[in-house]
């Protein structure tokens, strides 16, 4: 019989399974605090398993692992890229970004994605399998085992689309909050899609307090459909009329990401057209803020960064419709920190 990956297993599911073989309840939380707490490896670090018990979980369960295969440092800011090896020999990256008030991490959700975004590194060899939320939770107990600041927040933000693993994703987000565990307040977690609306609507049903962060890149679906595949699925007003309904149901503000490509997406009317949209779904009640970030090029892709002045322009016109928009920070500019490309650099 092929054995259980126990690091994606909630307590309760690890309370039910360990029943099967005999086991009391206490023992699941024993068991998940040396996984997820105390870093174990093996069963048999688990001292306060009896012998014959932690027999019987090797052969029942097994602890995936990874491992840090390449770790690049910022000289600029101290942002941290990880490379990370998995059990089977693919790899992830994620990046650990330190900030006034803690440390961020930015954890893959898949290896490869399907989305075929055009500006994304990430998707351009397409998608070789998803993540299991062991392999996730790894991602953040290896960052932060590697360095001596608190990660406080989450962001799933690496390679993948993570509505596109949208179980395993869950688990990763019951687990990693879960007090007997990492215990990260949700409230610390971002979630970033590229707007699969149909999950959207189902991720909005758990009411989790995480925040919602959707890809837009386009004031409409014209130019949507140019750089997105998913906008060929999704219309932009089912897109912002589920974002409408996750807010109303979470009573979390909807945060929309903006990559600022020259002469693609980032004239004045682009702004005006997307602040027009954006404020008709503020009318109907749903707070939301736009994050722009002037795009990062990528080997093979034939994108180009806005201008500082088209930066500024584009925010000047949202900020002065009533629209919340901030300028995201480049960090890790000199170790390539966007995502997906030190996969690429590593595999070729
Ligand atoms: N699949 C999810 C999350 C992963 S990508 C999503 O699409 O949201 C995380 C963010 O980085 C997304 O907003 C994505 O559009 C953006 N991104 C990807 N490539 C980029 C690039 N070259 N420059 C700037 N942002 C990029």
């Amino acid at each position: 019989m092929a054995k259980i990956d126990i690091k994606s297993m909630t307590p309760d599911q690890l309370a039910e399974s360990l029943a099967l073989i005999g086991e009391p309840k206490f023992r699941a939380g024993q068991i998940f605090r040396w996984l997820h707490q105390r870093g174990a490896a093996s069963f048999d670090e688990m001292s306060d398993l009896s012998k014959a018990l932690r027999e019987k979980c090797n052969e029942k369960y097994y602890i995936s692992s990874i491992n840090i295969k390449k770790k690049l440092v910022s000289t600029l800011d101290g942002t941290v890229k990880y490379l990370y090896g998995l059990g089977d020999g693919n790899t992830v990256e994620a990046v650990r970004m330190t900030y006034v008030h803690g440390n961020s991490l930015c954890v893959s959700t898949q290896v490869g994605c399907r989305m075929g975004c055009g500006f994304c590194a990430s998707t351009m060899d397409g998608l070789v399998r998803p993540l299991t939320a062991g392999e996730m939770l790894d991602e953040v107990y290896t960052a932060q085992r590697d360095g001596a600041e608190k990660i406080s927040s989450v962001v799933l933000m690496g390679i993948g689309e993570p509505l596109d693993n949208y179980d395993a994703v869950l688990y990763f987000l019951k687990i990693l909050s879960d007090p007997g565990g990492f215990g990260l307040s949700l409230r610390h977690v971002s979630l970033s899609t590229c707007g699969l609306v149909d999950q959207i609507d189902i991720l909005a049903e758990e009411a989790l307090p995480l925040t919602l962060s959707v890809s837009l890149h386009a004031p409409n679906d014209a130019i949507r459909k140019k750089i997105m595949p998913v906008a060929r699925k999704w219309p932009m007003d089912e897109l912002l009329a589920a974002c409408g309904r996750y807010f109303a149901r979470t009573g979390r503000r909807i945060s929309f990401e903006y990559a600022l490509i020259d002469g693609v997406n980032d004239r004045e009317a682009h702004a005006r057209e997307l602040g027009e949209k954006l404020l008709a779904l503020k009318k109907r009640g749903a707070q939301c803020h736009v994050n722009l970030i002037p795009v990062n090029t990528v080997d093979g892709k034939s994108h180009t960064q806005s201008g500082r002045a088209a930066v500024a322009r584009f925010e000047g016109v949202l900020s002065g419709v009533g629209i919340a928009t901030t300028v995201r920070r480049t960090l890790g500019a000199d170790i390539n920190a966007a995502c997906g490309q030190l996969r690429r650099e590593s595999a070729g």
